[in-house]
């Protein structure tokens, strides 16, 4: 047979295109893998909630899910097949499972290592507790339109239970613990089917959204709130769903009760009482909106109620010219003191008990080396805060102890899971290990 140099002509390009692509497929697999391994030995691969399990022998690594994420980056390709690489960064938008054309996600809460205790409710978002109700991220399904959908219909339940149990003086109709998506979703039902009311937050407006360092909140479907309606954003900073928040709140009239901690939920027949860090309430039914994160993990030492000290960096521009120590070994503390020290003037400390930073990912362990090198961060490594005082901490280093000049104080030392809140309160859950 003779050979057609025409073949040639077309065959080449094919050839260097189909190379090309190859090579490329081989570096993102390469860089995902690399972002996996950074995540596994930071012993960041537990998802917090609802997130995608991918079966190798039904995914054709079309990218399909990875191309939907909302998130981005959460789904890598790698030899080929889709995968989780950003684990504890996916909050369940469920699009990867939506999008994938051989159906090889199911969306699963838990690990085969890690339970994940879910309150069993009712379908009218009722615990094992008469009378005591769950809306929103607490009750499994993460996201801003599932927890402002359930906080609403949850108050709708809440309204007919209302009705069955007498009125008495000082007793409110429904006490919303949070004041995220869920709690103030529900706070507007209440308002709207004039029910008596207090809503308290152990922090301020707009619930996990708002604490975490995040410029861009995604929303996929609108949701519809009591009193405004539907609300439809798409993309919206993080700032501007905050003023929105702001704005709903001055509109309606709501009065949520800020910096105030539910600490204890206790039954007196037919009515609750209510312990705050501030104060009892009674009221006839309860509704938990606090969702997933917990209550930061506090020290327990002296001078940790002193106002310079906080549990979260919110804006790293108010420590320029300031001593701050960073309490904490995690992504959040170095990510602190990273940004921190980037500010005019700063003098950071990082203290943290363990001898390296084993939970937190690479990026942020070298990002800090390179700032305690510069010596824009000192580093005390087995290091305990014993106190803190109004213009100083001190620290117990080993075997000694280190009285230094401080103006403010960031705890990340983790966060205190609701589970425990759940169970004193006599609510039954259920542990998921990875099911559907
Ligand atoms: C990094 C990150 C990014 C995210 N991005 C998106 C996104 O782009 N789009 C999206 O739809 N979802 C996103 N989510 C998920 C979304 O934030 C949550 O699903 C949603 O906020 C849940 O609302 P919620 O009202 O149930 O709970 P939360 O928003 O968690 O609010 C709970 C509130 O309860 C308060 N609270 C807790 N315990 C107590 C107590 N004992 N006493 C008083 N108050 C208490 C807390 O201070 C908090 O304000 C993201 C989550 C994270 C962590």
């Amino acid at each position: 047979m003779k050979f057609d140099p025409l073949v040639l002509i077309y065959a080449l390009p094919l050839l260097a295109l189909w190379g090309y692509s190859a090579l490329r497929a081989r570096r993102r697999s390469e860089q995902a893998r690399a972002v996996l391994e950074d995540n596994r030995q930071a012993g960041l691969i537990e998802p917090a909630s609802l997130h995608p399990v991918i079966d190798p022998a039904l995914c054709l690594g079309c990218a399909a899910c990875a191309r939907a994420c909302p998130e981005k980056k959460i789904i890598g390709i790698i030899d080929g097949k889709a995968a989780l690489i950003e684990p504890t960064m996916c909050v369940g938008h469920g699009a990867c499972a939506a999008a994938c054309p051989t159906d090889a996600i199911t969306l699963v809460f838990g690990t085969a290592t890690r339970g994940v205790d879910i309150p069993l409710l009712t379908p009218e978002f009722e615990t094992t507790v008469p009378a005591i109700f769950i809306a929103g991220e607490l009750g499994g399904m993460g996201l801003i339109k599932n927890a402002v959908e359930q906080g609403r219909q949850a108050i709708a339940a809440i309204a007919q239970r209302v009705r069955q149990v007498p009125d008495a003086p000082g007793v409110i109709d429904v006490l919303i613990v949070g004041c995220g998506p869920a709690g103030i979703s529900a706070s507007l039902g209440a308002l709207e089917r004039k029910l008596s009311l207090e809503t308290v937050d152990q922090s301020s407006l707009g619930g996990t959204v708002a604490h975490f360092p995040r410029g861009k909140v995604v929303m996929t479907a609108p949701a519809r709130l009591p009193i405004i309606g539907e609300v439809k954003f798409g993309e919206i900073s993080k700032e501007a769903l905050l003023t929105f928040w702001e704005e709903v709140i001055a509109k309606t009239g709501l009065k949520p009760r800020f910096e105030e901690q539910v600490t204890a939920v206790t039954r007196e027949d037919p009515y609750f009482r209510i312990t705050t860090s501030k104060g009892e309430y009674r009221a006839k039914t309860v509704l938990l909106a606090i969702g997933r994160r917990g209550t930061p993990r506090p020290l327990n030492v002296p001078g940790e109620d002193l106002g310079k000290v906080v549990y979260r960096l919110i804006d790293p521009e108010q420590y320029a010219g300031q001593s701050v120590l960073v309490v904490g070994g995690g992504d959040s503390a170095l990510e602190a003191a990273i940004r921190i020290a980037e500010q005019p003037g700063t003098r950071v400390t990082i203290s943290y008990r363990g001898q390296a930073y084993a939970r937190a990912r690479k990026k942020n362990r070298e990002g800090l080396q390179a700032m305690v090198k510069q010596g824009r961060v000192a580093e005390l490594l087995e290091s305990t805060v014993e106190r803190i005082d109004p213009a100083s901490v001190t620290i117990r280093c080993r075997d000694s102890l280190a009285t230094i000049d401080n103006d403010a104080v960031i705890i990340c030392a983790g966060g205190l899971l609701p589970t425990e809140f759940l169970n004193a309160a006599g609510i039954r859950s259920e542990a998921k290990f990875g099911t559907a």
